[in-house]
């Protein structure tokens, strides 16, 4: 018997109490009920996207999501911009070029992040730009975006509409989307929102519903002006993840109950924990602390240490079950994720048996010594 140790950058472990929702008899997305449910859940999502606009509920993946902000929004042939920082932009470089827009790539080096500058002289000699979209945090580096500056960026240069993915982070790292002046957020459920696959969420500002109302792309399951006429009477157009949805509303009340900023703050502190632990192994971070991601860390390759047998043994001997590293970071990194329904006492029971793993794998490297950096954050925490 074993306790499997999920520090995935998703899915991510659900609580109890969500669980136990899901497990409720399923009724009608046309009952009474389940009106109720939604208007209730529309409330109480708002704040993690900081929004006064209505939270729209697609039964899908986070890709669909991404797919459905981008397809509403533009046209084929019309200019848009896609900052991509590693294998998450990459998609909607992907699904722009799919449909057709005509896509200005700001590729930026894995690791990295763009910054203010970088975004303002790319976009200097671009006009007519309808889009520009962005991850907000990269889940194949671990680096977040300065989202809100790349906004403010965004808006003074151009009338672009600003269209971000927020899969790997709301919930675990702050978002004000109308004080930013994002255009469309969207995220997932098996991220930071501790839920299993199946469910996306996505809202749209008042700028980007007037260009979803012009566009011509046809689209019919991903049609977000669908999606709002139904979201008027408390509904979906088609059968949404009503399962998940009962979940959501526990995730609600778990995060109510912390309370939204002390979330916020725990997956601040749990980044730091893992920093300072694996900087006292000796053992290298991809990323800078400015632009490090809440929610997942990718940890380098700790010298001469084969990383796929590494990997394969703690998972095998302790059960604790990381991620590999994506694209060309295969081989070369590890992704820690601390996301969601993770605690500062998790990160110290990973970096423990981490420890365990290098100790038997003959690592040289002062034992206890993670430990004890990851402990010292924990108790200097405010
Ligand atoms: C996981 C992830 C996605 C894709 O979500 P799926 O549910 O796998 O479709 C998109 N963007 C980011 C940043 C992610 O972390």
């Amino acid at each position: 018997m074993y306790r499997n140790i999920l520090r995935h950058p998703g899915p991510t472990p659900i609580p109890k109490k969500v669980q136990l929702a899901m497990a409720q008899d399923i009724y009608s997305h046309r009952s009474s009920n389940f009106v109720e449910l939604y208007r209730e859940i529309n409330e109480r999502v708002k704040p993690l996207f900081g929004t006064k606009q209505d939270i729209l509920l697609l039964p899908s993946g986070g890709t669909a999501a991404l797919e459905a902000a981008a397809v509403n929004a533009v046209s084929p042939g019309e200019d848009v911009v896609v900052i991509t920082v590693g294998a998450f932009g990459d998609y909607f470089v992907g699904i722009c070029e799919a449909y057709g827009f005509n896509v200005h790539k700001l590729a930026i080096e894995w690791g990295e992040a763009c910054t203010e500058e970088i975004l303002a002289e790319f976009l200097m000699p671009l006009s007519n730009i309808k889009a520009v979209f962005c991850t907000y945090n990269e889940t194949s580096t671990g680096i977040l975006n300065p989202i809100n500056q790349l906004a403010r960026v965004v808006h003074s240069q151009t009338n672009a509409l600003f269209i971000v993915d927020g899969v790997s982070c709301i919930g675990g790292a702050p978002a004000e989307m109308d004080n930013w002046g994002i255009d469309i957020l969207v995220t997932g459920s098996q991220k930071a929102m501790m839920l299993p696959p199946g469910l996306s969420l996505l809202s749209v500002s008042d700028r980007a519903w007037k260009a979803i109302e012009e566009n011509m792309t046809p689209s019919y399951y991903l049609n977000l002006l669908s999606y709002r006429h139904w979201a008027e009477n408390g509904m979906t157009p088609n059968t949404p993840a009503i399962t998940l949805i009962y979940g959501l509303s526990a995730v609600c009340d778990l995060i109510e109950e912390e309370g939204y900023e002390q979330t916020i703050a725990r997956h601040a502190l749990m980044r730091d924990m893992v920093r300072a632990a694996m900087r006292s192994l000796n053992i290298g971070l991809l990323t800078s602390d400015e632009f490090a991601s809440p929610t997942i860390t990718t940890i380098l390759t700790p010298e001469g240490l084969d990383l796929g047998n590494y990997l394969g043994y703690l998972k095998k001997e302790y059960h604790l079950d990381f991620a590999g590293g994506l694209g060309p970071l295969q081989g070369k990194v590890f992704r820690f994720g601390h996301m969601g329904y993770c605690f500062p006492s998790d990160i110290l029971e990973a970096v423990s048996l981490m420890e365990a793993g290098l100790q038997d794998f003959n690592y040289s490297f002062d034992p206890g010594a993670g430990i004890t950096a990851a402990q010292k954050v924990f108790l200097n925490r405010k």
